[in-house]
């Protein structure tokens, strides 16, 4: 299984070295070419705003968005979540978010780069013990009605909360968390995700 990260901005070098751990084979996507190439994606943590305005620069837009829709698992990790929902709160005006799943998401809800933070999650489908969750920047995200509503989709499963609000989340194919997995050398969610 070829997993491809996204590799324009931010948080994508850790991403390949727990892809590699989990005995998947790793590579850096930044072209359409790259993106045909791969089984599945991460979209990682950095500026939702900055990846939002190399996707366009990269002519990454519509195969991302094409992507998305094949129905191959993506997962994106905080700024990766941000353009992966269908709504982002206190976004510029002029950053792209793809809807992949019916989520919400308000940049910064938990402060700014001094009030990141580390928390142990319980996670469902993990049993094994708590998952050591690094938070940087993160967003909040919050599970909206689909638009348009009642369209068939698959329910989004929430598998870890943070203060109230959904910190990993599931549906069908796409996965999203608001924390960094690829921090702190626990690999159990990047095995979860190659799994799905
Ligand atoms: N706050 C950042 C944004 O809005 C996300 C931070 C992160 O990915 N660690 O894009």
């Amino acid at each position: 299984m070829k997993v491809g990260v996204l590799a324009l901005q931010g948080a994508f070098a850790a991403h390949l070295g727990a892809l590699e751990q989990v005995g998947a084979s790793a590579v850096e996507v930044r072209t359409e070419s790259q993106l045909a190439d791969v089984d599945r994606l991460i979209v990682p943590g950095g500026e939702s705003t900055t990846i939002s305005m190399m996707l366009e620069r990269s002519a990454l837009v519509e195969p991302l968005r094409a992507f998305v829709r094949s129905g191959r698992p993506v997962f994106g990790t905080c700024a990766g979540a941000i353009l992966l929902s269908s709504r982002i709160v206190g976004g510029r005006s002029d950053q792209l978010c793809f809807g992949a799943l019916p989520l919400s998401a308000s940049r910064n809800a938990f402060g700014r780069q001094r009030e990141s933070f580390e928390a142990d999650l319980a996670v469902r489908g993990l049993d094994d013990g708590d998952f050591h969750a690094v938070f940087i920047r993160a967003p909040r995200l919050e599970v909206i009605e689909p638009d348009p509503p009642g369209v068939d989709r698959p329910t989004v499963e929430v598998l870890a909360e943070i203060d109230g609000s959904p910190a990993l989340v599931r549906s069908g194919a796409v996965m999203c968390a608001t924390f960094h997995p690829e921090l702190g050398g626990d690999t159990r969610v990047h095995s979860m995700f190659c799994e799905m």
